[in-house]
């Protein structure tokens, strides 16, 4: 089932080269903690080469540039990028699961969304055609007035690990979409298919310095990307510490950055719910993708009515969920990234038993795994709001959980966080519903009746929050997805 890594360099002006340094970093399989391969690890040296090559793919052939193109010629691009992608979607897939530990099916789903994201902006590519210059209406006769849109320049494309070529598509697709070039640095914890994506981009023969993929840590290569003079954007997601340094590397600047950054979202579960679906939508909301999600629904809070026994369901999920090697089917929760947020993970626990809340399930690794950054799904009871694991993003399976008396008391819970990036509300009552989420201070909401429809956090905030014009992007591919009563979550 497992495959070699492919040996790559940086793709830099529509090459692979080495990296000025000739340094590399070691792949490890979070899974079995074997290193499967490595990657290269840029430095500024490289970081200014690929900017040259960038801005000279913004002003080559006398005009007839990436930029200066029609969206319909660089739609054509982005459609060859997302048939190369389905072709390849199995190696792909299987890099992407060996790399970041992601079970072999969601990292196959993960390919569908590569595909679907670059055919998406293809769409908008050519609808700009149409927008390029539009008129704007004025009082005078004397002037003339038009809005003409251009791309914004050379944009550097900062991206995390938990949905490695995912989250790389979702700036690189819009930004070549706009008539930009791009460089993007993703994480140095998985880097392989962003590498594979460059290797798809040449294979469609995209013109050379459109998109440059620099692999290596985030203050040797991330940091002089986000602070180079030449270039014109960021666009980041990851950490809010690092979303911090960022943000001042542009202010020096004065550049624009557009930051997506961690969350500690609450689920809100009312006494009318079905308690199985609840339960398996409270399990989906933080354990897929082992918690490793911004918008990850970490935070329980129900009604204290039927708290005892929609833990046990819950409890019974978390027995049901297959841990396993990623590559394994039916694996539902892999390995966590990396030996680093393994020990992340077990010291939030660890915090938590401290400050005195009890561990009601998990809160270890699975004993048939003897290797492997494994952590069982985690369920943390008799927590305090002021306790780091109420207050603290995890980026890992584990669920803290309190209960409330009123719709009052379960707003104000619900709002008592320094995030606000999601939520989630699960009633019959869909007036409720609407209630709780105009009192949300996030910017996602989910709500649902269960039994007839449930939109997911972060494809609905996708929707919302879904921006483009030339020269910027937006967050997502802006899926929106509907469950229909009975639909399983298959968690
Ligand atoms: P991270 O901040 O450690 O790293 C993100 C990227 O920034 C990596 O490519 C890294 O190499 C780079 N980087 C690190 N230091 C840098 C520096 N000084 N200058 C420039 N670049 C630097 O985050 P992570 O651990 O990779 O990802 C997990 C975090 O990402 C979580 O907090 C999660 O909530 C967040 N996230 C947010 C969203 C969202 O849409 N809001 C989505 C996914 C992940």
């Amino acid at each position: 089932m497992s495959i070699p890594i492919p040996r790559r360099q940086l793709f830099i002006d529509g090459e692979w080269r080495e990296p000025v340094n000739r340094k590399r970093l070691s792949v490890t399989n979070p899974a079995t903690e074997e290193i499967i391969g490595d990657i290269p690890a840029a430095t500024s040296e490289d970081v200014n080469i690929a900017v040259e090559a960038a801005r000279r793919a913004l002003s080559r052939n006398g005009g007839k540039d990436w930029a200066s193109a029609t969206g319909a010629h660089r739609a054509k691009y982005l459609r060859a990028i997302a048939a190369k992608v389905t072709e390849r979607k199995s190696e792909l897939a299987k890099l992407e699961s060996l790399d970041s530990g992601k079970p072999l099916d969601e990292a196959a789903w993960d390919m569908d969304d590569v595909a679907g994201c670059f055919e998406y902006y293809a769409d908008i590519a050519e609808a700009l055609d149409k927008k390029q210059k539009s008129p704007v209406a004025l009082p005078m006769e004397t002037f003339k007035c038009h809005v003409i849109r251009e791309p914004i320049g050379v944009v550097g494309l900062i991206t995390p690990w938990n949905y490695p070529m995912l989250m790389a598509t979702w700036k690189v697709a819009p930004a070549l979409a706009a008539g930009c070039a791009a460089i993007l640095k993703p994480s140095e914890l998985a880097s392989i298919t962003c590498l594979e994506l460059a290797d798809v981009c040449r294979e469609v023969g995209l013109p050379p310095g459109v998109l440059n993929v620099l692999t290596g840590l985030g203050p040797e290569a991330g940091a002089p990307l986000a602070s180079h003079p030449h270039v014109d954007k960021i666009a980041f997601t990851g950490s809010t510490a690092t979303g911090s340094k960022i943000m001042t590397a542009a202010a020096q600047l004065v550049k624009p950055v557009t930051l997506e950054l961690g969350g500690k979202s609450p689920i809100v579960v009312f006494e009318d719910v079905d308690l199985d679906k609840a339960a398996e939508w409270t399990a989906f909301g933080c354990f897929w993708t082992n918690g490793q999600i911004c918008s990850a629904t970490s935070r329980l809070i129900v009604h204290e009515s039927i708290a005892a026994a929609f833990l046990e369901k819950l409890v019974k999920w978390c027995e049901n969920i297959k841990v396993s090697n990623p590559l394994e089917e039916g694996c539902r929760l892999g390995p966590v990234v990396s030996a680093g947020q393994y020990e992340k993970v077990l010291k939030c626990i660890s915090i938590a038993k401290e400050e005195g809340a009890t561990i009601l399930y998990g809160g270890s690794r699975p004993q048939h795994l003897k290797k492997g950054y494994f952590v069982l799904p985690t369920i943390i009871t008799d927590v305090k709001t002021s306790m780091h694991i109420w207050r603290e993003e995890v980026f890992g399976p584990v669920l803290g959980v309190k209960t409330f008396a009123t719709e009052e008391e379960a707003i104000e819970l619900a709002n008592d966080t320094q995030y606000g990036l999601g939520s989630a509300v699960l009633s019959k009552d869909l007036e409720r519903c609407e209630r709780l989420t105009k009192a949300s201070n996030s910017i996602w909401h989910c709500l649902g009746e269960l039994l007839t429809a449930m939109l997911l956090p972060s494809t609905l905030g996708r929707q919302e929050t879904q921006r483009f014009w030339p020269g910027t992007w937006g967050m997502g591919t802006g899926q929106l997805l509907e469950c229909e009563a009975g639909d399983a979550v298959h968690l």
